[in-house]
């Protein structure tokens, strides 16, 4: 019998009647004949609930008791769903990550998942066709057995690590919206949904700021070959038509992907911040005596820009690093000024990095050029630019960022008709 991996996000489980929405989703799949793992989120707002009452508590706090703390979310969610489903007459027990177990490495806050063991699941799919309700989000430190946490938006890398343990034939991810959009369908509302996206461009996306999917689910999906279904728990249960596809977009492969387009989607992150030394002293060792210290203080720097200072003699240098680090980045390199040399440190909160993502632009030239003389048109100043094989990012005034992505989506033809 094939498998199937069911994942529910906060808004599709916020009360008992979408809980029980969720269950009827559930009993069609069961009935369709599939052995079916689901994996729940915490109920909408709970989780920033619970991480608010750890910043009360204590503003630094232990990382391994606000793992404890936050990590309850998803078990209440996750027996309330095997209570109701047990109502409706469906065999069903609710799972904690510890009592899989779900193994992770010590990073509390942001685990990494090291192993799944989905024997017993397997062994109950058998022998009394019982659907196993998993808590997302959640897993053991494999040493200390203390209870860790995957990083906001994990749920989906628990489904997609267990789809994998169990080999399902799909994991669907059931959200609030129908699918993925070649942008935020809430700021967009001319954004088109697509059919499928490969891994890579789905991993962009995601990581330039798709909040959609978490990073890390699409990084096990690729590496495992798991086909990640993304669709919306609000259409009922009672109206999906099984002799259908129904409406969604189909995470997979690149070679599954017949018609090529150049550009695929555009995302956009608010999180960045913009550092500029000035006037740095043009001579070999700079850039590692200042991103030296930034990559000990474990600060990631993401878009660099070099170039000559107003006086012809000296460089500025511009990066961007997450704007949580922001403090400490400033801090880091008034630290190393001796070394590093320079005038003085200008830094901006107030900055977007959108970004422009398709597989297509490995075979295109030209692609970002067209961008800039857009943005350019539209009076947008572009602070820093970076680009790769199959994407290209701006850093701009945040106060633009919605309109950058409105001119380059209708640019690149992705506005639905
Ligand atoms: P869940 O609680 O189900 O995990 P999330 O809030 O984490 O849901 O993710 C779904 C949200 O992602 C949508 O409501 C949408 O606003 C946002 N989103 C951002 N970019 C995109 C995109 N390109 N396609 C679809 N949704 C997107
Ligand atoms: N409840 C967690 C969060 O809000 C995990 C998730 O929903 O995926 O981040
Ligand atoms: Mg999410």
């Amino acid at each position: 019998m094939a498998r199937l991996v069911m994942k529910f996000g906060g808004t599709s489980v916020a009360d008992l009647d979408r809980i029980r929405n969720v269950a009827r989703h559930v009993k069609r799949e069961v009935e369709a004949g599939y052995e079916v793992a689901v994996v729940v989120s915490a109920m909408a707002g709970v989780t920033n609930q619970l991480v608010a009452w750890c910043r009360d508590a204590a503003m630094l706090h232990d990382a391994r008791e606000y793992d404890a703390v936050v990590a309850t979310g998803e078990e209440v969610t996750a027996g309330l769903l095997a209570i109701v489903l047990e109502g409706m007459g469906v065999n069903a027990r609710s799972w904690q990550g510890w009592q899989l177990p779900i193994l992770t490495d010590n990073a509390h806050g942001s685990a990494r998942i090291l192993d799944v063991n989905g024997a017993e699941l397997i062994r109950r799919f058998r022998e009394q066709q019982q659907v196993a309700v998993i808590a997302g989000f959640q897993g053991l430190h494999k040493d200390t057995g203390r209870v860790t946490t995957l990083g906001r938006g994990g749920s989906d890398t628990s489904a997609v690590a267990i789809a994998a343990a169990i080999q399902a034939a799909r994991c669907d991810i059931y959200t609030d919206v129908d699918g993925v959009y070649t942008t935020d369908p809430r700021i967009v509302p001319k954004a088109r949904r697509l059919d499928k996206i490969a891994y890579e461009e789905m991993l962009e996306l995601a990581s330039l700021g798709a909040k959609v999917m978490q990073v890390r689910s699409v990084e096990l999906g690729m590496m495992h070959n798991v086909p990640i279904f993304v669709r919306s728990s609000f259409e009922k249960p009672e109206d999906i038509d099984p002799s259908k596809r129904p409406s969604g977009t189909l995470i997979c492969d690149e070679s599954e992907i017949m018609e090529e387009q150049i550009v695929t989607g555009i995302a956009y992150s608010k999180d960045e911040a913009q550092i500029s030394i000035r006037r740095v002293q043009d001579k070999p060792g700079v850039a590692a005596a200042i991103f030296g210290p930034l990559a000990d203080a474990n600060i990631n720097v993401d878009m660099i820009v070099q170039n000559v200072s107003a006086d012809g003699q000296t460089t500025d240098l511009t990066f961007t690093v997450p704007s949580a680090d922001y403090e400490r980045a400033r801090d880091t390199i008034a630290k190393a000024k001796s070394a590093i040399g320079f005038d003085r440190v200008d830094g901006a909160t107030d900055v977007a990095k959108v970004s422009v993502i398709g597989i297509g632009m490995r075979s295109h030239a030209g692609v970002a050029a067209k961008a800039f003389k857009a943005l350019a048109e539209r009076n947008i100043n572009i602070r820093a630019i970076t680009t790769s094989e199959i994407k290209f990012s701006v850093l701009i005034d945040a106060a633009y960022s919605e309109l950058a992505v409105r001119t380059l989506h209708t640019l690149y033809g992705l506005d639905k008709s």
